[in-house]
């Protein structure tokens, strides 16, 4: 499908930048974004991103780079922002939280400025179901308390106050989208989740599937669930994408600010992920089992319905297999690569 062919088939103004959009999220969404007619230009400084996942125009810079932000804003004049650039390890957050202020929080102020000084007044932005913390009740709606555990949630509970504050004093309309597990790659196949190191369960898993690794552990199995495993829910990320095209278009509609949670509302413990990573692949997988690790909350389920009453939004590709399906797909055809 061409984007520059035709006009938007969504009542959307473009150009979006896409602050991380050669990361896992970011490119899924400009993929959307362009099949759609939107035009976007991808700002990344591939510290984690993939040169090879960035579609359309494309600035290589660093969100701490202020004059190159300047500049970019007065070559492309987006009309709007969505901002996936962030640094996402939990654990790194903890023994270096110094780099998570200064690229989520410092970062995230930069870009706010340069919007500001370019009268670009839209952002939409990775939140994350970290900003709420060990659950009081679960599913967790969007109501509960936000009191984040780990530095790397409450750097993304500053970035959304920071919106908020910005919103009330400047004018800007964001909305805050609280993602639960992202999971899943691109159903043609070019593009997934590729982190390094990866820590994220469905990739090891598949990983392990693949011969890539011996075994996958098993991070605590007496936990207060009924398998003894934690609980996570896992939303496509095809469906992350829509929910940002979703929220844009509600922005410029003249929504003000909203905040909601992305996932499916369905739970699945870590032995019902690798039975379907089992299922799904035809392949052996050996399990060990070994410690907690450390912050992980028994069971995280988004509940609410802001999502769908707010946006419209609904899971396209909610089940669990397809999720797996499509990451086995992806993770198949990059163990073929040459250069893996
Ligand atoms: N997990 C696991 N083994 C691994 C990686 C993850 O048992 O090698 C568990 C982890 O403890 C959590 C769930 O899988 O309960 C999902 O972890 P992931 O890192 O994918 O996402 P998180 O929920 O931490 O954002």
């Amino acid at each position: 499908m061409s984007s520059r062919s035709s006009e938007p088939r969504v009542g959307l103004r473009g150009p979006v930048l896409i602050a991380g959009g050669a990361g896992y999220i970011g490119s899924h969404t400009t993929k959307l974004f362009r099949e759609l007619g939107v035009a976007t230009v991808v700002l990344d400084n591939l510290s984690t991103g993939h040169r090879r996942f960035v579609q359309g125009p494309f600035e290589q810079a660093d969100l701490g780079d202020r004059a190159t932000l300047a500049r970019v804003f007065a070559e492309h004049r987006p009309a709007a922002v969505v901002h996936f650039a962030a640094k996402t390890y939990v654990g790194e957050s903890v023994t270096d939280p110094s780099k998570y202020y200064l690229e989520n929080v410092a970062y995230t102020w930069n870009l706010l400025e340069a919007m500001r000084a370019a009268g670009c007044r839209d952002i939409v932005f990775s939140s994350s179901c970290a900003t709420y913390g060990n659950p009081l009740r679960v599913p967790i709606d969007e109501d509960h308390p936000q009191a984040p555990i780990s530095p790397y949630g409450r750097t993304k509970l500053h970035m959304e106050h920071m919106m908020e504050d910005y919103s009330r004093a400047y004018g800007l309309r964001f909305a805050a989208l609280r993602y639960f597990n992202a999971a899943g790659a691109s159903q043609g196949g070019e593009l997934g989740e590729i982190h390094v190191p990866e820590t994220h369960l469905i990739p090891l898993v598949l990983f392990t599937a693949l011969g890539l690794r011996e075994k996958i552990s098993v991070f605590g199995d007496d936990y207060d669930t009924p398998d003894g495993t934690c609980i996570r829910d896992y939303v496509h990320v095809e469906d992350l994408a829509l929910a940002h095209v979703l929220a844009l278009s509600k922005l410029q509609a003249g929504t003000e600010r909203l905040a909601c949670n992305l996932g499916t509302g369905q739970g699945f413990s870590v032995l019902e992920v690798i039975e379907t990573c089992r299922r799904v692949s035809g392949r052996p997988i050996a399990v060990v089992q070994a410690p907690r690790r450390e912050g992980d909350p028994p069971r995280l389920v988004s509940g609410g319905s802001r999502a769908f009453d707010l946006l419209g939004w609904k899971p396209r590709r909610p089940g669990l297999a397809d999720i797996v399906g499509d990451a086995w797909r992806f993770h198949s055809a990059e163990a073929r690569r040459p250069e893996a």
